[in-house]
């Protein structure tokens, strides 16, 4: 007769290495326990059984927008103990309901990830390395270089006298991560400066 249900050893003596290995293989355990399938509890693990999601443990989870592209997918932001610990797709978003592509899967990453970096980071004309800037600092540096070229390439009137009031020497091209409210100051930004050229990546 064909016993099944859970392994145990037929006598008192503990069992031999071999019968211990032989319990613990998966495809014994399928043809001796109710699982005949092999997808519920004879595919487990001891390592699988304790598993659980990591979203299980979060102490709130926030709504938010992924960061990456113009679609703003919604995602939820799992957090515990003041860490992200989780970001996934929001079913409640009418623009993704629930889905997320590979980037935006992954924007744990992008805001807890090694490599992520806390500093402007500045090259200097000719230099080698990169140097770590305090923002304060590289604000200042790039309000000075926007002045001094608008006023260095300030274009009052063309050659046949006509107004102009433009300067084309400072361009903005935008990224799809921006946005409605970034685009709507970026682009006042530049045309109360005189800056023309303003251009998207969803446009080129
Ligand atoms: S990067 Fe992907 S997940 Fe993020 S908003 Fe764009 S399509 Fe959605």
């Amino acid at each position: 007769m064909v016993r099944r249900g859970r392994w145990r050893p037929m006598t008192g003596r503990p069992a031999h290495p071999l019968s211990r290995l032989a319990a613990g293989w998966p495809a014994l355990a399928q043809w001796r326990g109710p699982d005949r399938g092999g997808l519920g509890s004879a595919a487990r693990s001891r390592g699988s059984e304790a598993a659980h999601p990591r979203t299980q443990d979060a102490e709130r989870v926030v709504r938010s927008v992924c960061p990456y592209c113009a679609v703003g997918c919604g995602q939820r932001v799992y957090v515990k103990d003041g860490a992200v610990t989780q970001i996934e797709g929001d079913p409640d978003s009418p623009i993704s309901r629930g889905r997320l592509c590979p980037k935006g899967s992954a924007s744990k990453s992008y805001v807890s990830g090694p490599l992520r970096e806390y500093h402007v980071k500045y090259r200097a004309p000719f230099a080698t390395e990169w140097e770590s800037l305090d923002l304060d600092t590289a604000m200042g540096m790039i309000a000075d270089r926007i002045v001094e070229t608008r006023a260095r390439t300030w274009q009052e009137r063309d050659d046949e006298g006509r107004v102009l009031r433009r300067s084309l020497g400072v361009a903005s091209l935008g990224g799809a991560t921006l946005d409605n409210e970034e685009n709507y100051t970026i682009k006042k930004l530049m045309t109360a400066l005189g800056f023309v050229q303003v251009e998207n990546q969803a446009r080129i």
